[in-house]
């Protein structure tokens, strides 16, 4: 078990995916208690009735009424937010930039950008009312660290989620509230597997370019994401951490 997440309470987004959802069951063995957000209601409820103390929340990340409603929610059942994976994200169209459709662009933007702010806005104000510190964490990606061709919004998003993680950390210094963002390499994940089928059959296996020479499982991001929930991680706050399988390296 790690220090300190014994009776905390997690508000994860987009809970009911494949990162989202292995955090919620880690943090649950770790005796957390849940909000689980996600635009997926059905998802969210049954993975909400699979842990001993979780609720649902159907909501849009990106929109200012589906940040306030989970905020709300997580008050009603609970009284407080502690932890915040603001994780919801997608991908949106692989084209290249000077075929990109403006429109594909902007909802990007919206959910993986707007709402990552929109959640950290809320999250922070909540957290320096209750005045007891908290941990965020922020889901970049690799992509948020180096560019793709094809990935115009989302390799943009992902380095704004950076951006909004290193703002946040220097603002809520000596609050006793720490934000740090993680980078994912490539995950086995819906995500990862609809992108997949969307990218050219004929092009370099991915793998080959991931020295573990294997894809993540989800498990292993949430892994990392418990530990910097936990207070084992005490000195690390602003800090954008790789967990690629050496991709990157
Ligand atoms: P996933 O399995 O597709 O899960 C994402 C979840 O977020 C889904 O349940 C999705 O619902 C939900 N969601 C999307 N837009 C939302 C919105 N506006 N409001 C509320 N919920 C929303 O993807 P994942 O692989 O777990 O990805 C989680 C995060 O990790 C994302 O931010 C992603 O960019 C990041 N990441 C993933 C990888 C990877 O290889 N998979 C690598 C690096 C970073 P729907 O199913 O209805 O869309």
């Amino acid at each position: 078990m790690l220090r300190g997440l014994t009776g905390k309470v997690a508000v994860i987004t987009g809970g009911a995916g494949g990162i989202g959802s292995e955090v919620a069951r880690r943090l649950g063995v770790e005796g957390c208690r849940l909000v689980i957000v996600d635009r997926d209601a059905g998802a969210a409820e049954d993975l909400a009735k699979s842990l001993p103390a979780a609720i649902a929340v159907a909501a849009d990340v990106s929109s200012a009424e589906g940040t306030e409603s989970y905020l709300a929610a997580a008050l009603d059942e609970f009284g407080a937010v502690d932890l915040f994976h603001n994780n919801a994200g997608i991908v949106g169209a692989i084209a290249g930039m000077a075929d990109l459709d403006p429109a594909s662009f902007d909802k990007v933007i919206s959910v993986n950008v707007r709402g990552t702010f929109l959640g950290l806005r809320a999250v922070l104000r909540q957290m320096r009312q209750q005045g007891t510190g908290g941990s965020i964490v922020n889901t970049s990606s690799i992509g948020g660290l180096v560019g793709t061709p094809g990935l115009t919004s989302y390799v943009a998003s992902k380095h704004a989620v950076v951006g909004l993680t290193k703002v946040a950390a220097h603002e809520v210094g000596g609050t006793g509230i720490r934000v740090n963002a993680i980078c994912p390499g490539i995950v086995d994940t819906a995500m990862t597997a609809s992108f997949a089928a969307e990218a050219p059959q004929d092009g370099p296996n991915p793998t080959e370019r991931i020295p573990l020479g294997r894809l993540a499982t989800p498990a292993e991001i949430a892994d990392l994401v418990a530990w910097l929930f936990s207070d084992e991680s005490s000195y690390v706050h602003g800090s954008v951490i790789r967990v690629d399988g050496g991709m990157l390296s």
